[in-house]
């Protein structure tokens, strides 16, 4: 039961007691926002380019192309892919609760060539029962008051601008080409516009940083009060240019102590967490939580990170996810990570999706 669950976790599981209460806490909410009965499916887009590479990133996304040509020429693919995308969701009779369209940086893209992807994203998945349409305008430094006003106009009713510190010296440190005020800059545009969510993002452990120094960038969110607020602690994969590297000065206890300090915060902007997850090599071997004030909860990231619904995925390095009527198994596949490997197979990799609906069929 309910009641009896942390306890469960903390004696089988071994979860310190407060994981345990935690994770009961944003099961059961989740179930409330969206029961795992329902089967409404998640759509993601990723498009793996952004301005500059951050020196601890590691996801697969390289520096956006300069020329328009080439950004189109990307475009075409993508629209090919949401077109066998659209053939499944039909032939499947399945519905879309939520389309995220995120990467890299999709706002790094030329202006038309950004309002190209929004405009096919909303023709072709923006479909009757569709509650959700985010897009990750992560950097300040690709960020425009045209680009904003598109997705305003087609229907973009999430959207997240991602300081991960407000510190000038750690963004400097990090590779990234925008400063502090610039996301002060980008949040208010967003702010004023009729964009209902706005979702911010920190990082614990981002090289050269103090406590205190996360506990000021914190501060500053609160002064702010965005709807969804999102404490990752950092990660440092292989694929991360700073890999190896003594890269934070903060020991497991600060960052256990941050984590909470984060969840003080978002709980003083009346937000609740409802959802987490972890991955391998994270600081302190702690969690990434997602904070989000009432209503304003993002559901494509519970279809994303339970894996109980089906996710579709859109794009170089997007992930197909098809829990199977069993309730213990799933079935995935990833696009390749490069692009041209992408590019090149785009027919028989959608064909290798479609075979993950068509297994659940026999
Ligand atoms: S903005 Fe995100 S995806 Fe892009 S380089 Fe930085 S960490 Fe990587």
């Amino acid at each position: 039961s309910c009641d009896e669950l942390p306890q469960y976790l903390e004696r089988h599981y071994l979860l310190p007691h407060g994981q345990a209460q935690l994770l009961t806490e944003i099961c059961l909410r989740q179930r409330q926002l969206l029961p795992a009965a329902e089967k409404q499916v998640g759509i993601y887009i990723g498009i793996p380019f952004c301005p500059t590479r951050c020196s601890y990133c590691s996801f697969p996304s390289g520096i956006v192309p300069l020329e328009e040509e080439l950004q189109q020429k990307f475009l075409n693919f993508i629209e090919q892919d949401m077109l066998t995308v659209v053939q499944l969701l039909s032939m499947y009779s399945l519905n879309v609760t939520a389309v995220y369209i995120g990467g890299g940086t999709p706002t790094s893209l030329s202006e038309t060539a950004f309002a190209r992807l929004i405009a096919l994203t909303a023709r072709h998945l923006l479909l009757p029962g569709v509650r959700e349409f985010t897009v990750e305008a992560g950097r300040p430094d690709c960020f425009s008051a045209e680009k904003l006003k598109v997705m305003e106009a087609c229907g973009v009713n999430r959207i997240s601008v991602n300081p991960q510190t407000l510190h000038d010296k750690t963004l400097k440190a990090i590779g990234r080409s925008h400063t502090v005020q610039d996301f002060y800059r980008s949040y208010d545009l967003v702010r004023h516009s009729g964009i209902k969510t706005v979702n911010t993002d920190l990082i614990i452990g981002l090289p050269g940083e103090t406590a205190d120094d996360v506990r000021a960038s914190l501060d500053g969110i609160r002064a702010l009060a965005p709807d969804n607020l999102t404490v990752h602690t950092l990660t440092l994969k292989k694929s991360a240019p700073i890999f190896g590297a003594q890269f934070s000065s903060l020991t497991a206890e600060d960052a256990e102590a941050l984590v909470a300090y984060g969840g003080e915060t978002a709980a003083a902007m009346g937000m609740l967490p409802y959802y987490l997850y972890r991955q391998h090599y994270m600081l302190g071997n702690l969690a990434n939580i997602g904070y989000a004030a009432s209503g304003s909860a993002s559901l494509y990231n519970i279809q994303m990170m339970e894996e109980r619904h089906v996710v579709l995925g859109i794009g170089p390095a997007s992930a197909t996810k098809v829990p199977q009527a069993d309730g213990h198994h799933l079935k995935k596949l990833n696009m390749p990570k490069d692009i041209g490997t992408y590019t090149g197979n785009l027919p028989q990799l959608a064909h290798k999706r479609s075979l993950l609906f068509a297994d659940e069929e026999e």
